[in-house]
């Protein structure tokens, strides 16, 4: 790149891509060692997901104090959480005052997006260039991009020419969209779209829901933390990371050891009347152990949640089209809710299914339909994300010989532990494809304390080139092939499977994630670094 060798380098040991919750750990565990690190952020502050989602309605669907950081106790002491699952505006506060209490700022640059990342194998490291040009170098490059990070507007035509308000949930503005009185229609209904739906019905002047594929939701049953819960919580913080450090998915709640056929009918509507009414994910993460892997297991739950949704919606006809048909409960990530059901009770509510009456196109004034052209005055696009890879695949990251990282992934991703790709020396991804995934700062401070013990090594024993083996990147991606058959939730069209109806190329299901319990996935890594680091040739 011809660009890339004019302009001056500046130089570090350490490049991170992204500020959000695992970037800004990263930075901290990297100054520890010594390294001169950088970190480039691509909003205008830190904080990454909680940066850019300011979507009305937006907040944690886990614990907030299981959410937290865990790695300084002064933090844990410090901070109050004001509510069991706190909101955008909160967890971006927390994350600013993460930045400041440990000074992390004079080392992270917002506002900038890395262009292009080319390993350099003469200089045995990652040559980077910005958007503004500019070109750094570092001998290690650490990706912390996250997973939801990479928004997908749809590809309906005329998305550009609508002449009101427009935005896609992520890009939500800071100083607010103007949905008070207003005629407006949403497009999409996952767990973004729930959220700002339940909160903009009461003041919208009429709301029209464009529906493709309804999803499973249960109550979330949010309530503030009062002074004596939050000293309550400080008490048992150890008690609580024990608790994540064991569960399948790093959330306090954990299967039940009983299986759906276990127990009487009775006691097992009770059981899930229980979990129906508690707060957060145990409808999902704390069921009975078969409920995701048995299809008749699944089956009754779904049967039991459709019942709820039948009782809460009015007109049995929306309900029926609330209720999904083509997957299980939890075979899809659960949104959580508060009153999202009863909001197509309202009068001013329409629930519009695209399967029926399909979108033609945008129009300047509204959207039109098979059936009829309905106007409004904001257009809001919860659409989700290309997933996983899709904020890796938006950086022209390019490895030893020039291999394009997309291309070595167009069939899915290939990697070792999530953390490492073959061909790809000294890049290390926290939080990568097929490492375990659950509440995300459980498993990013797992990640990034695995990358950090990995660099500390190589500096102890002065290596410079770390880089996954063929064959240990063919064992871990087989294995968690292997783990994810028989997963329903692998079964089904989801963000979690990789597909994405408006990204061309990923409209095929492909295991994206490491199936297996967080335990074990740190088990394996663990084991790794215990056999020396089996699987990596380090020079
Ligand atoms: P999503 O679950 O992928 O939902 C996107 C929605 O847009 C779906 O309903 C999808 O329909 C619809 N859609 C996409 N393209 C469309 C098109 N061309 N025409 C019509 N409809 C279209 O995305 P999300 O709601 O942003 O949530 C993604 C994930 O972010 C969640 O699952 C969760 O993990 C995370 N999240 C977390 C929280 C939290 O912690 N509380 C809150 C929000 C989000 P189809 O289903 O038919 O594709």
């Amino acid at each position: 790149m011809a660009d890339m060798i004019d302009a001056p380098v500046r130089e570090y040991d350490a490049i991170v891509i992204g500020a959000g919750v695992s970037g800004l750990y990263q930075l901290y565990r990297l100054r520890e060692l010594g390294l001169k690190t950088r970190v480039f952020e691509g909003g205008d502050n830190v904080g990454g997901t909680w940066f850019w989602n300011r979507y009305p309605g937006a907040r944690f669907d886990s614990e907030s104090w299981s959410y937290g950081y865990s790695f300084s106790r002064e933090l844990l002491e410090e901070w109050n959480w004001e509510e069991h699952f706190a909101s955008q505006p909160e967890t971006e506060r927390y994350l600013n005052y993460v930045a400041d209490k440990f000074d992390l700022r004079r080392d992270i640059q917002c506002g900038c997006w890395v262009k292009s990342a080319h390993y350099n194998e003469a200089r045995r490291g990652w040559d980077v260039m910005l958007d503004d040009g500019s070109h750094h170098h570092a001998a290690l490059l650490l990706t912390a991009i996250g997973v939801l990070s990479a928004p997908t507007l749809p590809n309906i035509p005329g998305v550009d020419s609508f002449k009101g308000q427009a935005c896609h949930t992520h890009f939500w503005p800071r100083e607010g969209a103007d949905y008070r009185g207003k005629r407006v229609a949403v497009i999409g209904t996952g767990a973004t779209a729930i959220q700002t739906i339940q909160t903009i019905a009461k003041d919208v002047g009429t709301l029209t829901v464009f529906q493709r594929t309804p999803n499973w939701s249960a109550p979330l049953h949010n309530a503030k933390v009062t002074d004596a819960e939050m000293r309550d919580i400080k008490d048992r913080y150890d008690e609580i990371f024990a608790r994540c450090f064991e569960t399948n998915g790093c959330f306090i709640h954990q299967p039940d050891p009983r299986s759906v056929f276990e127990v009487t009918v009775e006691e097992r509507e009770a059981f899930w009347e229980k979990l129906y009414a508690e707060p957060g994910f145990g409808i999902w993460q704390g069921n009975f152990r078969d409920i995701l892997v048995d299809r008749e297991a699944n089956k009754l739950i779904s049967d039991f949640i459709a019942r709820k949704i039948r009782a809460r919606v009015k007109d049995p006809a929306v309900a029926e089209k609330l209720i999904p048909k083509n997957h299980g409960f939890g075979t899809r990530r659960v949104p959580l809710e508060g009153g999202y059901f009863e909001v197509y009770n309202q009068p001013n509510v329409e629930l519009v299914d695209i399967n029926e009456t399909p979108i033609e196109c945008i129009t300047p004034t509204g959207i039109r339909c098979s059936d009829r052209l309905r106007e409004f005055d904001l257009i809001i696009y919860a659409t989700g994300f290309d997933a996983i890879t899709g904020s890796f695949d938006r950086i022209d990251i390019r490895g030893v010989d020039g291999r394009k990282l997309k291309d070595e992934w167009r069939n899915g991703p290939r990697t070792y532990l999530g953390i490492l790709v073959e061909g790809f020396p000294n890049m290390l991804m926290v939080m990568g494809p097929h490492a375990g995934l659950g509440n995300f700062p459980r498993a990013a401070e797992y990640s990034v304390d695995w990358v950090t013990g990995l660099v500390r090594h190589a500096r102890e024993s002065g290596i410079t080139r770390i880089e996954a083996t063929t064959a240990g990147e063919e064992a871990w991606t087989e294995h968690v092939l292997e783990l994810g058959k028989g997963l329903l939730s692998n079964e089904v069209n989801s963000w979690m499977t990789g597909v994405n109806s408006n990204v061309e190329g990923k409209q095929t299901r492909k295991i994206m994630r490491y199936g297996g319990s967080f335990p074990s996935f740190r088990q394996h890594c663990d084991g790794v670094v215990a056999d020396g680091y089996r699987g990596l040739v380090m020079a």
